[in-house]
């Protein structure tokens, strides 16, 4: 697998590519193991490089005899539908501009139950944002903001409103770079400066409000600038990247999604979006059905009652 993937040869070009390309589990796991061992196979218990194919599917190592499953450890785990039907799944996701509901998967697959549309989908989500990757570098605004139409999913009563921490990047006077998104549990906390050092370079310029607790950036290796609020005329001239992109999810989660995100469940939905802004720029959108199917094969499994357990939160 390349470093920059072409059309065609990396990754389908059409969904008639795709059903060719994978017509069973052997050329998806096939496909999934050069992702996964870019420069062949490692086994993880002795580094060994030989194997041997066995006959379910697994790769077994020639000095240790360890077998091993390309799934393994990833969303694909113990999965009991069929690879290919994942890999469909993932081509519906990341092709439509922007993304799909449940129900759309439910129907284009057709999945009798609407509840395994649903966990597909977020397991997809969950493999969408690598953590402790990518860290935002440069000149980046950080700030809270409300996204409303957010259920607290216990009292029944929809309106509420969840603050969510946006780190963008600014390249040039107008332009966005990559952004990162998380759900603050104690707004106006230095939990936001926790979240600036798990998603930004150190050495980078950080812009934010004048809130005393985000002092703390200089101190902690970024350049800080910040407008105080006594000056400031509104919050969307002093961080407009920020506010723009807030904007933007809330025109997401209301025009794609076409019901009421649960709170428990918004981190899924931030995740989402990350892995589609941050690719908007790509210039196939086969591009990001490789992007996810490789992130899938390095990010570790997520059971259902994992996805409902509000508490077990990422
Ligand atoms: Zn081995």
């Amino acid at each position: 697998m390349s470093v920059n993937p072409v059309r065609g040869v990396d990754y389908p070009a059409t969904y008639q590519q795709l059903l060719a390309w994978f017509p069973d589990d052997k050329r998806c796991l096939e496909y999934l193991a050069g992702l996964r061992w870019p420069d062949g196979f490692v086994c993880p218990s002795c580094a060994g490089r030989q194997f041997w194919r066995t006959g379910t599917g697994l790769w077994m190592c020639q000095a240790c005899e360890r077998r091993t499953s390309v799934t393994a450890g990833t969303i694909f785990h113990r999965t009991r539908t069929p690879l290919s039907s994942w890999f469909a799944a993932i081509w519906f996701l990341t092709s439509q501009k922007n993304g799909m509901s449940a129900l759309g998967l439910q129907r284009v697959l057709g999945f009798a139950s609407y509840e395994t549309a649903w966990a597909w989908l977020h397991k997809l989500r969950r493999a969408m944002v690598r953590p402790e990757r990518d860290r935002l570098a440069g000149i980046v605004e950080l700030d809270e903001t409300m996204i409303g139409g957010v259920s607290d999913g216990v009292h029944g009563g929809y309106g509420d409103k969840v603050a969510v921490m946006v780190a963008v990047e600014r390249n040039g006077t107008r332009r966005l770079g990559r952004v990162r998104l998380a759900v603050a549990k104690h707004p106006g906390t230095s939990e936001l400066v926790q979240f600036a050092t798990t998603v930004i370079e150190p050495g980078s310029t950080i812009r934010t409000d004048g809130a005393r607790t985000l002092r703390q950036l200089a101190e902690l290796g970024y350049t800080h600038e910040y407008t105080t609020g006594y000056n400031a005329p509104d919050k969307a001239s002093v961080l407009p990247g920020v506010h723009l992109v807030a904007s933007l999810i809330k025109r997401w989660l209301i025009g794609t999604l076409h019901y009421r995100v649960e709170e428990h469940q918004l981190p899924y939905y931030l995740d989402e979006y990350t892995f589609r802004f941050n690719r908007r720029a790509a210039t196939s959108r086969g591009l990001l059905f490789y992007r996810l199917l490789q992130q899938a094969v390095t990010t570790g499994p997520r059971p259902l009652h994992s996805l409902h357990n509000r508490t077990n939160s990422p």
